[in-house]
């Protein structure tokens, strides 16, 4: 063979027989087949053999099974992040002429696909109240098809009761998705409390260090497989096999992670709690935070994300100050990553509630909470 053939048809003389705790790193689009007859084109590869990088490779298909393992799913999809995943659901469970609900206090781009692409394909989505409860009942048409819940919602932090919802929603035979990436799969039991499809943002707490962007659709059974997995493959939604490698990574240590995080987060918002600024805490682990009863009920634990807001008092202008003399928390979007954050949202309005730019987003990380409390502390100094 010419040495250029030889570099493409190459004698193997490496061992294979490497048993390393890491689960390695496959690359690849195509996947070799040792005869016509064996082509095939299927997007099962998990149950029916690999065919095509783009539904997975050994390393991706690791890693969701790894998800489904913790969240007792089904089966999972990896998808290239959190607003992926949300779009699959929709695009899964919607279709021209369909209604659909979701909670005001769900993660911004969820809405603004809401109200931009899926109302462009004659999908309706409606806003509802995230302590509706039992009263969605009402809201459910016969053209719902699908019903989101996230809890708690973002940057409001509202807690849900999601199994009074569920239950509203499967007596009229309609699927139920939940946002369970405040939780990372874990905190809130999904399927147990009866949810078809959860959600994750990977990039958040199994990732772990924002240096991710990953999300991931667990389906409770195989009538929900069957409504995803088609669409999923129709949307190509490819993942890259280095990014579920540090995803597989994260899991190794979520538990550690998120018990640290759990236990300074409490001390930061109990601080907060207590100082002659602040108005409200919205952690969920507090009495503060709407459906914290509901919390209580149906967690195992809290997370590293919480808000809260400063008293009428304090304009916008000084909660902006307040955050730029902070000095440990950085500015910044996304949270569930190792360093803690503060974000203030200056135009966030419910539609019960006028926040007036007074309300704070923060992540806390890995820091000593006596730092983080010291640095929230002397930023109010300048208030
Ligand atoms: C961050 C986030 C998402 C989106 O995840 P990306 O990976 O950034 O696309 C979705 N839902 C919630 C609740 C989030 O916080």
């Amino acid at each position: 063979m010419d040495w250029r053939t030889k570099l493409l048809n190459p004698t193997p003389r490496a061992r294979l027989d490497f048993k390393s705790l890491a689960t390695p790193v496959y690359r690849g689009s195509t996947v070799v087949v040792d005869n016509q007859a064996s082509v095939k084109d299927d997007w099962q590869q998990a149950e029916k053999g690999y065919s095509y990088g783009l539904y997975g490779t050994p390393t991706t298909l690791e890693l969701a099974s790894r998800i489904a393992d913790l969240e007792g799913a089904r089966h999972t999809f990896i998808v290239p992040g959190g607003q992926a995943a949300i779009a699959l659901v929709y695009l899964a469970y919607c279709k021209a002429g369909s209604h659909a609900l979701v909670p005001f206090s769900a993660y911004g781009p969820n809405q603004e696909m809401a109200e931009g692409l899926l109302r462009g394909m004659d999908i309706e989505v409606e806003a509802y109240d995230p302590l509706i409860g039992t009263g969605i009942s009402k809201m459910i048409r016969d053209n719902t098809t699908l019903i989101w819940c996230e809890s708690p919602g973002s940057v409001t932090m509202e807690v849900q009761d999601v199994p009074a919802i569920v239950e509203a929603a499967h007596t009229r035979g309609v699927s139920v998705a939940l946002d369970n990436t405040y939780a990372a799969g874990v905190l809130f039991d999904a399927f147990t409390h009866g949810v078809d499809v959860s959600v994750q943002a990977l990039t958040k707490y199994v990732g772990g260090h924002s240096d991710l962007l990953l999300g991931s659709v667990s389906v409770r059974d195989d009538n929900a497989y069957e409504v995803l997995g088609p669409i999923y493959r129709q949307l190509g939604l490819a993942v890259s096999p280095d990014d579920c490698s540090l995803a597989l990574r994260g899991l190794q240590t979520l538990p550690v992670r998120l018990d640290q995080l759990e236990k300074s987060a409490l001390e930061v918002a109990e601080w907060l709690a207590m100082n002659d600024y602040v108005d409200a805490v919205f952690h969920p682990a507090l009495p503060s935070c709407p459906g914290h009863s509901y919390w209580k009920r149906d967690f195992t634990g809290s997370a590293s994300v919480f808000s809260f807001t400063f008293k009428e008092h304090i304009s916008a202008e000084s909660a902006e100050a307040f955050l730029d003399a902070l000095k440990i928390f950085k500015i910044g979007l996304s949270w569930g990553g190792v360093t803690s954050l503060a974000v203030v949202y200056p135009d966030l309005n419910r539609p019960n509630k006028d926040f007036g730019g007074r309300l704070v987003r923060l992540n806390i990380g890995l820091e000593n909470a006596v730092d983080l409390i010291g640095d929230l502390k002397n930023a109010m100094g300048d208030l």
